[in-house]
């Protein structure tokens, strides 16, 4: 099971599409839950996975030092912007299984989303980590918006010198309301994107014919469902299924992002286990109906519950899943024969090797 633990609301940067605005109505800004009533809900799994989440969590690299000296997790993972992390000291860093640094790009890009500088800031962060020893799961963790052309951004990425093992993006859809607010004609940005998204399955292919899979997460997690037959009938990041966020007052969320939402709150950690929560917060039409379920899972809990574009803005952003998922599936009898050759394992293909908070469907 994955735990996000939130450790703050606080974030040192103030992006776009997020505009980080902690406010204690909804929870408290920092973690205020005691560490030994953490450890008594968590270590009831004998197998927890963690992952600390904001805000940035690096803001707090007393509570991360603290909760991994006292709380076992079979796999430690975080999510930051990465810019405070070098603050927490290199033991703790090496021992994350999977940092998912927030960049979304190239600079131009991440810059014009995130502000100006930090692009140069988080490539350093990262060369930092690499330099440390980190031997582990390096995710650049992109937000896809109105200016992003994917192609450009995810090839940008996979080059800096092997730096992140994996790219995996989010679209920056339906978590906001007004709809579309940030795309002067979405219809088109829709298409740009998905052409964008068949040259990149274009290339991921022609590298792999030489023995190369590039770590491209939502190609990755897909293609290894429709290998191994996998049917994905419930969201590929788990919430509410098989990750839970621990809000900075002790409830029990299903997908870490919407505490202010009653839907989202299943528990709480000094009253419930997580076997009496389990199926609290189910994902509904129009995905169980959708023939894309099987593969798409779902996409996202928040975004089907809130509906905020509405059932046609939401239909919208589903054909760039279906999109995916066809063009996908017409390569895969290629990837099987390059598998069968032996150029490339069934192995090579596999993501996320453990429930590590990467959602695969963009
Ligand atoms: S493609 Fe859309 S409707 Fe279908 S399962 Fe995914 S999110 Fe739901
Ligand atoms: S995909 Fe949606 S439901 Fe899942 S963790 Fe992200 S925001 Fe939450």
């Amino acid at each position: 099971m994955l735990y996000y633990i939130i450790l703050t609301q606080v974030c040192g940067l103030k992006c776009l599409y997020c505009m980080n605005e902690p406010n204690s109505s909804i929870m408290p800004i920092h973690l205020e839950v005691d560490i030994k009533r953490l450890k008594r809900f968590i270590s009831r799994d004998p197998e927890p996975i963690i992952c600390f989440y904001g805000g940035d969590p690096s803001m707090r690299p007393d509570l991360i030092r603290r909760i991994m000296d006292s709380i076992y997790a079979k796999h430690y993972v975080i999510q930051t912007n990465g810019i405070m992390l070098h603050r927490l000291g290199e033991d703790y860093i090496r021992r994350f299984d999977t940092i998912l640094l927030s960049i979304d790009g190239r600079r131009e890009v991440n810059d014009y989303y995130r502000g100006l500088g930090v692009y140069d800031k988080v490539i350093d962060r990262a060369r930092y980590i690499r330099s440390i020893g980190y031997r582990g799961d390096l995710v650049a963790r992109m937000a896809v918006s109105s200016r992003s052309d994917i192609y450009k951004e995810v090839t940008h990425l996979l080059q800096l010198d092997g730096l992140f093992s994996h790219v995996h993006w989010q679209l920056d859809v339906l978590w906001d309301y007004p709809p579309m607010q940030r795309y002067r004609d979405f219809n088109g940005w829709v298409e740009r994107y998905n052409n964008g998204v068949s040259r990149l399955i274009h290339l991921w292919i022609r590298e792999m014919e030489d023995g190369h899979v590039l770590g491209i997460a939502p190609f990755k997690g897909s293609m290894w469902s429709m290998l191994t037959g996998e049917r994905r009938r419930y969201l590929r990041c788990g919430s509410g299924i098989d990750a839970y966020a621990i809000a900075t007052d002790g409830r029990i969320l299903a997908c870490p992002i919407a505490p202010e939402f009653r839907f989202n709150v299943v528990g709480y950690i000094d009253r419930d286990d997580i076997e009496s929560i389990r199926d609290r917060a189910l994902i509904g039409e129009p995905c169980l109906s959708c023939s894309y379920y099987d593969l798409c899972g779902g996409r996202c809990l928040f975004t089907n519950k809130t509906m905020f574009w509405g059932l046609e803005g939401f239909r919208r952003v589903c054909e760039t899943v279906f999109h995916l998922i066809d063009e996908l599936r017409r390569v895969e009898s290629r990837v099987r024969e390059l598998v069968s050759e032996g150029i490339i394992s069934l192995e090579d293909i596999k993501y996320p090797p453990y429930t590590n908070s990467v959602e695969i469907i963009p």
